[in-house]
């Protein structure tokens, strides 16, 4: 996949002595005050590419215990690639977005047959399960010093306001836009560094709420803060608000085990692990709907007991409201086209299953009803 030509783009003017200064007080100000993160004392590509991946859409504070954790499990591309995907979710979960680490284990697993190194290619690296344009910029310039600028949603605020680009920053097709201004601004000569000072002045200064701009290194050479516009930018285009569904799952319990089922291996949350669940109509009741369902996809004969939970979890293009019921198992051998696969687990061996996050919010009603 080579890498997108954005020739055809038409940005602002920016004389190459503006650029210039830009980029040397970003070096400047990034020497003095970056954080000390784990993944910034190693040139590992390998430890670069998992830090990058668990960075998407998850912040600095959450993401360091799991990157130790991962790094300690997993500590290059050949134990990755043979470890098996249940352990890679399991070391993921709560993290979120699991097609993520399922992506990286299948990437690692192609790379282990072609003698386990990160490809130092745009080419290659790009065509592994997971690796987009802003991964594979990252692990280039960060790991090898090749001269690839990161586009993330901090870099397109700072350029936003920096050059007044009125381009909404949540647009796909404004994304070239912002890819083709962080090229131009791009040190050549230290690309790593360089896109690292950018991302991190749009964390810890350039901020979505409140820029610290009386402590910006550039704030000389920013428009916006020079047109009194700041709060102006970035521009955004409006979204569909997200939607919100009820679902409905069943706790069976037989000889103090419970059954977990496991979601397919595509679409969302593929592989994780959950209780049995429907989605009832409008007019049903939860509770009946789950025992219906309960039959007739599962070909399990259960007794309702009672309603022992109600959560709310937020998934990125849903919200979800979840009852949780609680069944005693009659009769019935599970049926193997139900769902991908099910386990009678006993309860205090349930979290050594990799479990989505509305699942683990049950967990404590379930314990505090199962005594
Ligand atoms: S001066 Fe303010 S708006 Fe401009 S880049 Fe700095 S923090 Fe952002």
């Amino acid at each position: 996949m080579s890498k997108p030509d954005l020739s055809d783009i038409r940005l602002p003017v920016i004389a190459a002595d503006l650029r210039s200064t830009i980029r040397h007080l970003l070096s400047e100000w990034y020497a003095q005050c970056r954080r000390d993160l784990p993944w910034r004392r190693t040139r590992d590509p390998y430890a670069i590419w998992i830090s990058e991946v668990m960075l998407q859409q998850t912040q600095v504070n959450t993401a360091t215990p799991y990157f130790r954790r991962f790094l300690e499990l997993f500590p290059d591309v050949q134990r990755l690639a043979r470890a098996d995907e249940q352990s890679v979710l399991k070391a993921w979960e709560g993290l979120g977005y699991y097609s993520r680490a399922r992506n990286l284990w299948r990437a690692a697993r192609i790379l282990d047959t072609r003698g386990g190194q990160v490809p130092a290619e745009w080419q290659t690296l790009r065509q592994l399960p997971g690796i987009g344009d802003y991964i594979a910029a990252a692990v280039l310039s960060i790991a090898f010093g090749l001269p690839y600028a990161v586009v993330d949603g901090n870099v397109k605020r700072v350029l936003a306001r920096l050059l007044c680009l009125d381009t909404p920053v949540n647009q796909a097709k404004g994304h070239r836009l912002f890819q083709a201004a962080a090229d131009r601004f791009l040190d050549r000569r230290h690309p790593g560094r360089h896109n690292q000072a950018v991302m991190e002045l749009g964390a810890l200064i350039c901020g979505p709420h409140k820029p610290l701009c009386a402590q910006c290194p550039l704030g000389m050479c920013c428009e916006a803060l020079q047109s009194r516009s700041v709060d102006q930018y970035p521009r955004r285009a409006e979204r569909p608000k997200v939607g919100q569904q009820h679902w409905a799952a069943g706790v069976i319990v037989k000889n103090g085990r419970l059954l977990l089922t496991q979601r397919p291996a595509t679409g969302l949350l593929a592989g994780m692990w959950e209780f049995p669940s429907v989605r009832p109509g409008p007019a049903e009741d939860p509770g009946q709907a789950c025992l219906a369902y309960i039959r007739s996809a599962l070909g399990l004969s259960v007794g309702l007991r009672q309603r022992i939970a109600g959560v709310r979890h937020a998934y990125t293009h849903f919200k979800l409201r979840l009852d949780v019921y609680l069944y005693a198992w009659q009769s019935g051998r599970i049926r193997l086209d139900g769902p991908a696969d099910f386990q009678w687990v006993r309860p205090d061996r349930i979290e050594r299953l990799p479990l989505h996050g509305a699942v683990h919010k049950v967990l404590p009603a379930l314990i505090t009803w199962l005594g």
